[in-house]
């Protein structure tokens, strides 16, 4: 019997391992490891950050999840992996595997810039208990409302929430007849708004030009930020500003169980089948693994794996794995391409790019109340899915 054993309690790992176990059934043994024992839908904090959805409203026990469906939860973090013994090793024990899926997501690297993150001067809205950090601080805001600064610092990949973030503190202050009493400026290291670490998509850059204009938010693009000192950031190019409130994204590295087996900033490089370069027992999905850039920005920026793409790759490596257990080839994975609903407060964008990098197929960017709805729908569809173990399902 194979012995596979999954790293990550998310939209990769999960759908790794229950696709694994639906196509192997007796024929595999499957482990699936994390350090948190509940699977968070990461997509609806921003919502858990203003207030507007419950921890309990987004998350699920991995161990009644996992457990029903015969996949064997171990409720402690990977330190390392063995990769020449295949072996992953944690605090208290050395677990052998035949197949090894790596679906870690990022580190946050806050030390980039001094002053960034929880334990500095800004917020952050990437992980559970950060966006609940993030609710205390907008609830003490809206007591003594000020100047608010959002956005990306150089070397992000994940530029999405932060828009995200803009849109709807912009609503929500406008719904409460506040917008006046707050200036927001949007900083980001992408060369022009709407980039996303991936060249654009469709006309992204004139529609968000526009949104951002029609909702009074200043916008300061292609910067780096020298350093977040309390209720003020500097920019490289010397400009200061002032805030009450600050949330900006972090740039990603890989985990440090994993890093050695990852380039420079510890990203997997994996091959069309999302097989490790040098070791073909390992893949890697998701945020853990290396994209490289379709084009070098002036201010260093990264491309974005989102949830749609990881589960995308978590399929097609379970297929990778089944393939070699039972000898059935397989196909060739189809390009990466992205599906996203990107919150704007009082709407939501529906955005698609086929293939994920420039030039492609096809790209749309629509926006609409309906994609709103279907925001939140799709949030209650995922829960659903993985609560039942449907991962073969869209
Ligand atoms: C705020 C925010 C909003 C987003 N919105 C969207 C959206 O609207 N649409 C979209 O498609 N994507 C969105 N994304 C991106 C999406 O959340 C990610 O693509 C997705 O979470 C990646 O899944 P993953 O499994 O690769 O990693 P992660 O979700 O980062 O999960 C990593 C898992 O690995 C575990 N882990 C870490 N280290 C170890 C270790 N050493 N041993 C064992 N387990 C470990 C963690 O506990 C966790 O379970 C958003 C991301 C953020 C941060």
């Amino acid at each position: 019997m194979a012995r596979i054993v999954v790293l990550g309690g998310s939209f990769g790992g999960l759908t790794s391992a229950f696709e694994l176990k639906r196509m192997l059934g007796n024929n595999a043994e499957v482990t699936l490891l994390s350090g948190m024992d509940t699977f968070v839908f990461v997509p609806s904090l921003p919502w858990v950050s203003m207030g507007w959805k419950k921890p309990e409203d987004i998350t699920l026990r991995l161990k009644d999840i996992l457990e029903r469906k015969g996949i064997t939860f171990i409720h402690e973090a990977a330190e390392g992996v063995d990769a020449a013994a295949s072996k992953v090793l944690t605090k208290t024990q050395e677990i052998p595997y035949d197949y090894l899926v790596i679906a870690t997501g990022p580190d946050l690297v806050f030390s980039a810039v001094p002053g960034l993150g929880p334990k500095g001067h800004t917020e952050c809205i990437f992980e559970l208990d950060m966006a609940l950090k993030t609710r205390e601080a907008w609830h003490r805001f809206l007591e003594d409302p000020g100047p608010i600064t959002v956005g990306s610092v150089q070397g992000v990949s994940c530029f999405g929430p932060p828009y995200e973030y803009a849109f709807e503190i912009d609503t929500e202050l406008r719904r409460r007849k506040m917008r006046h009493k707050v200036p927001i400026t949007f900083v980001t290291s992408e060369p022009y708004i709407g980039h996303f670490g991936i060249g654009g998509l469709k006309n992204s850059r004139r529609v968000l030009d526009d949104e951002f204009a029609n909702r009074d938010i200043k916008v300061i693009a292609n910067q780096a930020v020298e350093e977040f000192t309390p209720g003020q950031m500097k920019l490289k190019d010397g400009t200061t500003l002032t805030h009450k409130l600050s949330m900006f994204a972090p740039p990603m590295a890989g985990v440090k169980a994993v890093f050695h087996l990852g380039n420079p900033k510890g990203f997997i490089p994996v091959d069309s089948h999302y097989r490790h370069k040098d070791y073909k027992n390992i893949l890697c999905v998701g945020v853990a693994m290396a994209i490289a850039p379709p084009e070098q920005t002036p201010i260093p920026t990264g491309v974005p794996k989102t949830g749609y793409m990881t589960v995308e790759m978590a399929k097609d490596a379970a297929k990778t794995i089944v393939s070699d257990i039972t000898g059935k080839p397989v196909s060739e994975p189809e390009p990466l391409g992205v599906m996203c609903l990107v919150d704007m407060g009082d709407s939501a964008v529906f955005a698609k790019a086929k293939p994920l990098l420039p030039p492609r197929q096809e790209a749309v960017w629509k926006k609409g109340i309906v994609y709103k709805w279907g925001k939140h729908a799709f949030e209650k569809y995922f829960l659903w899915k993985m609560k039942n173990g449907l991962s073969q399902l869209p």
